[in-house]
C-alpha cells in the first residue's frame, strides 16, 4: 500500500462520538470543504462524523504547527483556492495534526471542541473559486454503450484509446450539492421533424462522474509529466454533469457539447484527499488483448501499479411521488471508479501536454463511469436505450428521463480490507420545472 500511516491506522478512534463508525466521515477521512456556521460567513472546515471543525479558529488558537499552521491560516478564506495551491506537503500535515487532535486521548479535546460545528445547521458552499472545469470521457463502458447506439459494430471511434477524450466545460455553473435547477430549454430537433424548435429539454439525463480538484498548477507553457501528475491532485469528489440529450444530439456537431450541459452540473461539497484514499489505491486494470499500449508521455509504471481507486459507486432518484408515499429513494445503479480507461495522472497529464495551464482549484470531470451491465448504468441515456425503454420505479412509476421535481443522489464509498471505510458525502440535485 502506498503512503499509510498512523492516520490511516484502524485501531484509531475519535473523542467526537459521532465519527466511530460514520459511513463517510470516520477520522481516517477528513475531508476539506467550505461551510458557513449559524449566522457567520464562509470559512474552511474539516468533516469529522456529524460535526465540522473551523480549520482557521484552530490555527488562531495555535493547535497547529509549521506547514499545517500555513494550511489552516490559508482555510480561513471562503474559498479553498490557496490551500489547494500550498500542495501535498502542507495538506498532509495538516492531516497528521488534525488527527492527533481529533484522536481519543489528545490533550487538545477542550480546546478543539468548542471550535466544532453540528453540520446539520451549517450551509456548505463549492469548496473552491473554480476557474476552469474540464470534463472527459473515460469511462469506457459508458463511451461504447452511448457509441453502440450510433455505431452498433464499431462503438469506440479510433482515438478512444490513444486520446483521453475530453471538453471544456463551463465553471460559472457548477453548483453544491443540494442545488435545485431549472430544467433548461434549446433547441430540439427529434427525428420525425424537419426543423428544430425551442422549448423546454424532453430528454434530462444525469451522469455519474469523479470531479477531481487540481492542486498547485502549472505554468503557461509548462507541461506536467506523467509522473510530477500525482502532485498535481488535491482531491476528489462526486460530480453530476447533468445532459440534455435532445438538445445534446441536435448541437454537438461539429464541435462537441455545449448548452446540453452547461446549465448546471453538481459537486459534492467535500475534498476527499487522495491521502484519505491510500487505502484504496489499486493497479489501473489491464488494457483488453489488442488494445494500443499509452503512448510513452501517458505511461508511468507507478502510476499503472497504484493510478487506480476501488470506490463504490450509486445513483439513487426520488421522485415527488416516491417523497409522497414516504418511499426512500431508490438504488438506479452501481458502478465503480476502476472503470476508467485513463487515469486521473494521464488525463491531467495529457490536459497540460501542449503547454495548457491548470489552476488550483479546478476541476476536471471523468467522464460518465459506467459499470459493465445494465445493472451499471451511470445515465439514463444508457438504461433507457436513448429513451426507447422505461425504468420502472418503486413507486409503480416508470422513467424515460428526469421529470420535474426528480431528485437524483449520486454516492461514493470506499472500503478495503484492513481499512476503515470513508465516503464522499452527498451530490444531490432536483429537477425544477422550465422557466
Ligand atoms: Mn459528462
Amino acid at each position: 500500500m502506498p503512503d499509510l500511516d498512523a492516520t490511516h491506522s484502524p485501531d484509531l478512534r475519535s473523542w467526537v462520538a459521532s465519527a466511530q463508525g460514520h459511513a463517510e466521515f470516520p477520522i481516517q477521512n477528513l475531508p476539506l470543504g467550505v461551510f458557513s456556521p449559524p449566522g457567520g460567513t464562509p470559512r474552511g472546515g474539516v468533516a469529522i462524523g456529524n460535526e465540522i471543525l473551523d480549520l482557521a479558529a484552530a490555527g488562531r488558537a495555535g493547535l497547529f504547527g509549521g506547514e499545517a499552521a500555513r494550511a489552516a491560516e490559508a482555510a480561513g478564506a471562503p474559498a479553498l483556492n490557496a490551500l489547494l495551491a500550498l500542495g501535498a506537503g502542507p495538506r498532509r500535515a495538516l492531516r497528521t495534526q488534525l488527527s492527533a487532535l481529533l484522536a481519543e486521548g489528545s490533550p487538545h479535546q477542550a480546546q478543539v471542541a468548542p471550535l466544532l460545528h453540528p453540520a446539520a445547521g451549517c450551509t456548505l458552499h463549492l469548496p473552491t473559486v473554480i476557474g476552469d472545469y474540464t470534463d472527459f470521457y473515460v469511462g469506457i463502458h459508458h463511451a461504447t454503450n452511448v457509441g453502440r447506439v450510433f455505431r452498433p459494430d464499431d462503438p469506440l471511434l479510433p482515438n478512444y484509446k490513444y486520446v483521453p477524450i475530453g471538453y471544456h466545460g463551463r465553471a460559472s455553473s457548477v453548483r453544491p450539492s443540494g442545488t435545485a435547477f431549472h430544467r433548461p430549454k434549446g433547441q430540439r430537433k427529434p427525428a420525425t421533424q424537419a426543423t428544430p424548435d425551442f422549448g423546454p429539454c424532453r430528454n434530462l439525463d444525469y451522469e455519474l462522474e469523479l470531479g477531481i480538484w487540481i492542486g498547485p498548477g502549472n505554468e503557461l507553457g509548462e507541461p506536467v509529466s506523467i509522473a510530477e501528475a500525482p502532485a498535481q491532485v488535491a482531491g476528489y469528489s462526486l460530480l453530476n454533469d447533468w445532459s440534455a440529450r435532445d438538445i445534446q444530439a441536435w448541437e454537438y456537431q461539429p464541435l462537441g457539447p455545449f448548452l446540453a450541459k452547461n446549465f448546471c452540473s453538481t459537486v459534492s461539497t467535500w475534498i476527499v484527499t487522495p491521502e484519505a484514499l491510500a487505502p484504496f489505491r489499486v493497479p489501473q486494470p489491464p488494457r483488453p488483448e489488442g488494445d494500443p499500449a499509452p503512448l510513452p508521455y501517458l505511461l508511468d509504471e507507478a502510476d499503472q501499479r497504484e493510478g487506480a481507486l476501488d470506490l463504490q459507486l450509486e445513483v439513487l432518484i426520488l421522485t415527488p411521488a416516491m417523497r409522497e408515499k414516504g418511499l426512500p429513494p431508490q438504488t438506479l445503479s452501481r458502478s465503480n471508479a476502476q472503470h476508467m480507461y485513463w487515469t486521473v495522472a494521464q488525463m491531467l497529464t495529457h490536459h497540460t501536454s501542449n503547454g495548457c495551464n491548470l489552476q488550483p482549484g479546478d476541476l476536471l470531470g471523468s467522464g460518465t463511469l459506467s459499470a459493465p451491465g445494465e445493472e451499471g448504468f451511470g445515465s439514463l441515456l444508457e438504461s433507457t436505450k436513448g429513451g426507447k425503454e422505461l425504468v420502472q420505479l418503486t413507486s409503480g412509476e416508470t422513467r424515460r428521463f428526469l421529470e420535474d421535481g426528480d431528485e437524483v443522489f449520486l454516492r461514493a464509498h470506499a472500503h478495503r480490507p484492513g481499512a476503515v471505510s470513508i465516503g464522499f458525502g452527498e451530490c444531490r440535485g432536483t429537477v425544477l420545472p422550465a422557466v
